[in-house]
């Protein structure tokens, strides 16, 4: 019997502890002297000037590009076929002169990735699942995940928020078992001073537990996705129950979060909603500040903007390409991560006085788009249902050219009106001659790694 499947058939008692044991397992490798290390670091160089992150990140990429030079087959292969050394690596343009890093060429030969220095026994496996099935397995340090967690807690700490706080982890984890018809709803993760829901077990029915539980426990702020966290307010909405014991701020990820779910999930908390962009592989990072700009976390790594377009403002649009500072053991140099992004020009200064460049937009996925009949490639469709509140939730699904689908679960009121209104939107925001069919459905099936995709392209 796998551990799943165990956990499953356990009491709920013994599930919290199953959870704090999970917890504590975690803290040791997340929370240690590291941790401290790269917290006290990181409050330091939150403020840093220009220069200093120049000087910083010189320094940091030159011992990176070293040591795979020294001790990474691929690495090396790398230079030596290009004719570089490592001294020819020192800033942030030199990096060009390296070719970019895919899933697919890690897939082919991942043991190439491995630094000659570590043995696998002292590494922590890490395993992706890809929303499109691309999945990757690497290695990673414990240094290298607590300096992540200390960037993720940097970003708390801007909202007024410190590790051991209090706090409601909405998570796609399935902690509580679907089949489950009477509450707790909920488990306990001790070590985290945190209580997890899973997606899975909010429903209309449990609801009214959930929120009676929430009232009952005053937690200092939320985590999770936005999608999972809209599923629970707008049923709120829709029971009209109201939330007494409200969270200061929402912490998102994972995802991005669409205009319409915003407005229900401030609806119903009142809450500061703010994001951080990262992903598994743990080669970058931007979060946001007070202002709600995404700041590149510098310390992490770097992330260039390759093939980009200028946009009319200056700012650039391109692929999101990484440079991780903190896993030695795998390193990722240039690697690019599937999702887009908009750079604020070099001039843009945020209110809030930090320097490190602003990331404003973050796109999502490289091949979640729409292509019209006109050619404009259309990545987020939001804004479509944005006035429509007979709408809970909707997907847009591209399967041929010219024609799209639009999954849709209905609220109460939505009738044909509703559908003239969106087809309307499509003609005036997206294209005149896009042909639009609509499917009513119970429920947005997720993504195998629990993440809801609003644009799905099935062209090939
Ligand atoms: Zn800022």
């Amino acid at each position: 019997m796998n551990v799943e499947k165990l956990y499953k058939h356990l009491p709920v008692s013994l599930q919290n502890l199953a959870c704090s044991l999970y917890g504590y397992k975690e803290k040791r490798k997340r929370y240690g002297k590291w941790f401290d290390y790269y917290q006290d670091l990181l409050d330091k160089t939150d403020n840093i000037d220009r220069n200093e992150i120049e000087g910083y990140q010189t320094k940091k990429l030159s011992e990176l590009i070293k040591n795979a030079y020294d001790n990474v087959p691929y690495y090396r292969q790398v230079f030596d076929e290009r004719n570089l050394k490592p001294i020819d690596i020192q800033s942030k343009e030199d990096l060009k002169k390296l070719p970019i890093l895919t899933k697919e060429i890690i897939n082919k030969s991942p043991e190439l990735f491995l630094n000659e220095k570590f043995s696998k026994s002292n590494l922590i496996q890490i395993k992706t699942s890809g929303t499109t099935g691309k999945s990757l397995e690497f290695y990673s340090t414990k240094e290298a995940l607590s300096f992540q967690w200390a960037v993720w807690w940097r970003h708390r700490s801007r909202f007024g928020f410190n590790y051991g706080d209090k706090h409601l982890n909405f998570t796609g984890r399935p902690v509580v078992s679907v089949e489950q018809s009477c509450p707790p709803y909920w488990r306990w993760n001790k070590a985290f001073n945190q209580a997890l829901v899973s997606m899975q077990v909010i429903t209309n029915d449990t609801i009214d537990d959930i929120c009676s539980f929430i009232n009952n426990n005053k937690f200092d702020f939320w985590v999770g996705y936005p999608s999972i966290i809209h599923n629970f307010c707008s049923l709120l909405l829709e029971k009209e129950i109201e939330l007494k014991s409200k969270p200061k701020v929402i912490f998102l990820g994972a995802e991005n979060i669409y205009d319409d779910q915003k407005v229900d999930i401030e609806k119903v908390t009142g809450a500061i909603l703010t994001d951080q962009y990262g992903f598994s592989e743990g080669a970058g990072n931007a979060s946001q500040c007070e202002y709600f700009n995404h700041h590149i976390d510098f310390e992490f790594g770097i992330l260039e903007c390759v093939e980009s377009e200028e946009l009319e403002n200056g700012d650039l649009r391109g692929k999101i390409v990484c440079t991780g500072f903190a896993n030695q053991a795998f390193p990722f140099i240039r690697y690019e991560v599937g999702d887009m992004g908009v750079w604020g020009s070099d001039d843009f200064e945020c209110e809030c006085g930090r320097v490190s460049q602003v990331l404003k937009k973050i796109e999502g996925r490289v091949e979640d788009y729409v292509v019209t009949p006109e050619g404009k490639r259309i990545m987020r469709f939001d804004y479509l249902f944005k006035d429509t509140d007979q709408i809970k939730e909707a997907q847009v699904v591209q399967r041929q050219l010219g024609s799209i689908e639009i999954n849709i679960v209905k609220r109460k009121g939505y009738t044909s009106d509703t559908e003239d209104h969106l087809l309307g939107q499509v003609k005036d925001w997206i294209s005149p001659n896009l042909k639009v069919s609509f499917n009513y459905v119970p429920e947005i099936p997720r993504e195998s790694n629990g993440k809801f995709r609003a644009v799905k392209s099935e062209l090939n």
